[in-house]
């Protein structure tokens, strides 16, 4: 081929590749790489990084084309759009995650149509989750969400809260406590991302320290995956690199 160049007559170069290019097993594959190579960074063997989808606002078909490419995780947060699709995806065998704040007159539908909640921050909803698991199916396996942000908006409990409610949860039958949670305030600087996260897995360790069993820290998003791993996350919940960007702001 013979160079040439952009004259006027030849059309404009086509601009770089949005990151949500390519089908979706290649996103897939691209974001396990990105896993792949942090947690070589961190010295950490990958399989120790679970990949959970966060799929919501992306419809059933989305959901089961990225199935299809060997994602089993799947989290959702918000409840109606989940059981819909858990309706939709019967015949696949996929595992889901609830990751989103949990009103009081929904953790009965939780319970009883998710393997796993990453967003527990408050011992009332524990309470409730653990009474309303059905008896036929193993604990719910639970992750308390810690805010370390220190933003009373969002989410989370406390880190000087931490304790007691660890406690207290660690102690309902219907609930298996797995570790924490966090969403931090984002932040650019790879630092800055690390900072936080590891101020989740301080709290982390200092709940073993006190006894707790414990295996996982549920951290990182599309933007910060490289801290998170760095920072000992063992599930990255990932939605915009596997799915593009989401049209409603959720
Ligand atoms: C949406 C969401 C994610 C995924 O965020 P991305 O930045 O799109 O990767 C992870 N965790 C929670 C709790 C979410 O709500």
């Amino acid at each position: 081929m013979i160079a040439m160049d952009n004259g006027p007559d030849f059309p404009k170069l086509e601009p770089a590749p949005h990151p949500f290019a390519g089908t979706p097993c290649e996103r897939l594959r691209a974001v396990q790489a990105r896993i792949a190579h942090a947690a070589t960074d961190a010295g950490r063997d990958a399989a120790t990084v679970r990949l959970l989808a966060a799929s919501k606002t992306f419809d059933a078909a989305t959901v089961r084309a990225m199935a299809a490419c060997g994602q089993q995780a799947f989290g959702e947060n918000y409840l109606q759009e989940a059981l819909d699709k858990q309706a939709a995806l019967r015949d696949l065998r996929l595992v889901w995650h609830f990751i989103g704040p949990i009103q009081s007159n929904k953790t009965r539908a939780i319970a009883e149509n998710f393997s796993w909640v990453h967003s527990v921050d408050r011992l009332k909803i524990a309470e409730r989750l653990s009474a309303q698991r059905p008896s036929g199916l193993p604990p719910l396996q639970v992750c308390i969400e810690l805010n370390v942000s220190g933003e009373a908006s969002k989410g989370g409990v406390a880190v000087a809260e931490l304790p007691a409610l660890a406690k207290a949860v660690s102690k309902l039958p219907g609930l298996q406590l797995r570790g924490l949670m966090a969403i931090p305030a984002p932040a650019t600087e790879l630092a800055a991302q690390r900072a936080a996260f590891r101020q989740v897995r301080e709290a982390y360790e200092a709940l073993i320290a006190r006894g707790h069993v414990l295996d996982t820290l549920s951290m990182g998003m599309s933007a910060d995956i490289e801290a998170a791993i760095l920072e000992g996350a063992t599930i990255v919940r990932i939605g915009t690199a596997l799915f593009g960007e989401r049209i409603k702001n959720a």
